[in-house]
C-alpha cells in the first residue's frame, strides 16, 4: 500500500487536499488524520482560513495553503451560525485556490487525488463534483450525535423539533438511548437557519465518496451498524486519531493553537495517584462569571486537588485571567490544593497517574482522550453535541456521572468530585465500576488502532478507498 500510493500515474505522487473546519477540536483532528495519510505514502496540502490558522512550522511535513475568509468581527460572535457564514464565505476563495493548485500541479510530479473536508464544510461537496473530484468527509464529532443530526428532518416532522419542556424526558424512538433533552441544541437566535446547515451537512455527508470518523467500532458499535445501513457513502471508523500520533515522537499536542502551560506537569508529580480532579470545558465553551466561581468554590469545598483550566475568554464578557472570587487564590494556594491553567497539555494531563476523573464539557476530542486514558468521567454538557456524547458516557459506555448544567452549585460539585474520585463511602461502588469500565475501554481503544485492530483494518481499507480513485 505505501509504495503504491505514492505512484499515481505515470510515477506522479498523489496529493490528498484536506480542509479543516477552523476551531481547535475541528484542526486536531484532521492534522492528526493529515500525519497518517503522510505515513502512508500521500503528499499533503493542508488548505486553511486564515482565521484560526494552524502553525504550518509545526508540521514541516505537509504544505499549507491560506485561503482569505473574510470574516468581520461580528461574524465572529454568531456562534453556530458562524459554520454557515463560514460555507458561504469559503466557498469562492476555496474553488480558487483548488483550481490553481490542479492547474500547477498539471504539469508537476504530484497529483490531486481527492478533497478531504470536514463535514461541516459541506460547501466542499459541491466545489469537489464541480471539478470532478472524489470528496471524502471527515466527522470530527462523535457518530451518535451525526445520527441524532441526521434524523432531525424527521423529528422535526414529528413535532419532536423544536424541543418542548414538556417532552424533555422522553426517549427518543430509534435513538435510544436517547432523550428529547439530549439532542443537540446551539441556543441559536435562528433555529430554522440551524436546521437547514444541519441538513446541508447530512446532505453533503451523504453525497461524499466517504466517510471517515474518528471514533472506534467498540465506542459506537451500534450507530456503526445503524448508519452503515442508512447512509450511501462507506464509512471508516478510524479512531481515536489522537493514538497514533501519542506513541510517535511527532506529539499530537503540536497541532495545539493555543500555547500550552506545561507547569501543571511538575504539580502533578506531586499528587497522589488518582487524586487530582482536572476540570476543562474545552476551546469555546463560555461560562457566567457566577457559573465560573460556583465551579472554582465547589472544586475548593470537594477537598480534592484539582487542576482547572479557565482560559482567557472562559467567562463571559472577559478577555484576560480570571476574576478569582475573594478569598479563594489563598485558600487554594495555601492549602496546596489547587492549579488554574489557561490551557494545559490536555492529552499528558489525562495520562498522568495523578488524574484520578475529568470533569468535561464532553466535547469529542476530550471524550476520546479520556477513553483513551481510561479516565473515568464527570460530565457538564453545555452545548451542541455535548449532550450526545454525555448521554453516552453516561448510560451506553457507563464510564462517568452526569452533572445537571441547571444544578451547576457547590455542594453539587463537590459531591459529585468526592464520589467519582471514591473518596466517600456513599457511591464509591458505582464509581469503582465506572472505573473497573473506562480502564477495559481503554484497553480496546489501544487494540482498536494495533495491527489487525478495527481501526487499524479501516485505515487501510481508507488507504485502499482512495488508491482506487481514477486520476
Ligand atoms: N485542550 C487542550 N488544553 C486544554 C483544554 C483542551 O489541549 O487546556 C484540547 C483537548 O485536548 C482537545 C481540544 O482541546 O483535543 C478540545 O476539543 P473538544 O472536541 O473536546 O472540545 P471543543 O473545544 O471542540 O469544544
Amino acid at each position: 500500500r505505501e509504495e503504491m500510493s505514492s505512484g499515481g500515474k505515470g510515477g506522479r505522487s498523489r496529493l490528498l487536499i484536506l480542509f479543516p473546519t477552523p476551531f481547535e477540536g475541528h484542526i486536531t483532528p484532521m492534522l492528526q488524520l493529515a500525519t497518517i495519510l503522510r505515513s502512508k505514502g500521500f503528499s499533503i496540502t493542508i488548505v486553511h482560513t486564515l482565521f484560526n490558522s494552524p502553525d504550518p512550522s509545526k508540521h514541516p511535513d505537509f504544505h499549507f495553503e491560506p485561503i482569505p475568509d473574510g470574516l468581520t468581527a461580528d461574524e465572529l460572535t454568531t456562534g453556530a451560525l458562524l459554520h454557515h457564514t463560514l460555507n458561504v464565505k469559503c466557498e469562492k476563495p476555496f474553488r480558487d485556490c483548488l483550481t490553481r493548485m490542479i492547474m500547477s500541479t498539471n504539469s508537476g510530479n504530484e497529483i490531486v487525488s481527492c478533497i478531504i473536508s470536514d463535514l461541516l464544510m459541506y460547501f466542499t461537496q459541491s466545489v469537489a463534483d464541480e471539478l470532478k473530484l472524489p470528496r471524502l468527509a471527515l466527522r470530527a464529532g462523535s457518530l451518535t450525535s451525526f445520527a441524532a443530526f441526521a434524523a432531525f428532518p424527521l423529528l422535526l416532522e414529528k413535532g419532536i423539533l423544536p424541543i418542548k419542556d414538556t417532552q424533555c424526558e422522553e426517549v427518543i424512538p430509534d435513538l435510544e438511548p436517547l432523550r428529547v433533552k439530549d439532542l443537540p441544541e446551539f441556543h441559536s437566535k435562528d433555529p430554522k437557519g440551524i436546521f437547514q446547515f444541519v441538513s446541508n451537512m447530512v446532505e453533503g455527508t451523504k453525497g461524499s465518496s466517504g466517510f471517515i470518523c474518528n471514533t472506534f467500532q467498540d465506542l459506537e458499535e451500534a450507530t456503526l451498524s445503524k448508519l452503515r445501513k442508512d447512509l450511501p457513502c462507506q464509512i471508516f471508523p478510524i479512531g481515536p486519531l489522537y493514538l497514533y500520533s501519542s506513541s510517535s515522537s511527532a506529539s499530537a499536542s503540536c497541532s495545539s493553537l493555543k500555547k500550552q502551560d506545561y507547569t501543571c506537569m511538575a504539580w502533578l508529580e506531586k499528587q497522589a495517584p488518582r487524586s487530582v480532579i482536572y476540570v476543562s470545558f474545552g476551546s469555546v465553551v463560555v461560562m457566567e462569571q457566577e457559573e465560573a466561581e460556583e465551579t472554582m468554590w465547589g472544586l475548593l469545598d470537594s477537598k480534592q486537588p484539582f487542576l482547572l483550566v479557565l482560559r482567557r475568554d472562559s467567562v463571559r464578557g472577559s478577555d484576560g485571567p480570571v476574576q478569582l472570587p475573594q478569598g479563594f487564590e489563598e485558600e487554594m494556594i495555601d492549602g496546596g490544593r489547587g492549579l488554574i491553567v489557561e490551557w494545559a497539555p490536555q492529552r499528558q494531563v489525562l495520562a498522568h497517574p495523578a488524574v484520578g476523573g475529568f470533569w468535561t464539557h464532553c466535547g469529542w476530542n476530550s471524550t476520546l482522550e479520556s477513553v483513551s486514558e481510561g479516565v473515568p468521567m464527570l460530565c457538564s454538557p453545555f452545548f451542541g453535541d455535548q449532550r450526545v456524547n454525555a448521554r453516552c458516557i453516561t448510560h451506553v459506555l457507563r464510564i462517568g456521572l452526569q452533572l445537571d448544567q441547571k444544578g451547576l452549585n457547590r455542594a453539587e460539585i463537590a459531591k459529585a468530585v468526592r464520589k467519582l474520585l471514591m473518596v466517600d463511602d456513599e457511591g464509591a461502588e458505582t464509581a469503582k465500576e465506572l472505573r473497573i469500565r473506562a480502564e477495559a475501554l481503554k484497553e480496546k481503544a489501544r487494540q482498536s488502532i494495533r495491527e489487525f485492530g478495527s481501526s487499524y483494518e479501516s485505515v487501510n481499507s481508507l488507504v485502499d478507498h482512495i488508491l482506487s480513485f481514477q486520476l
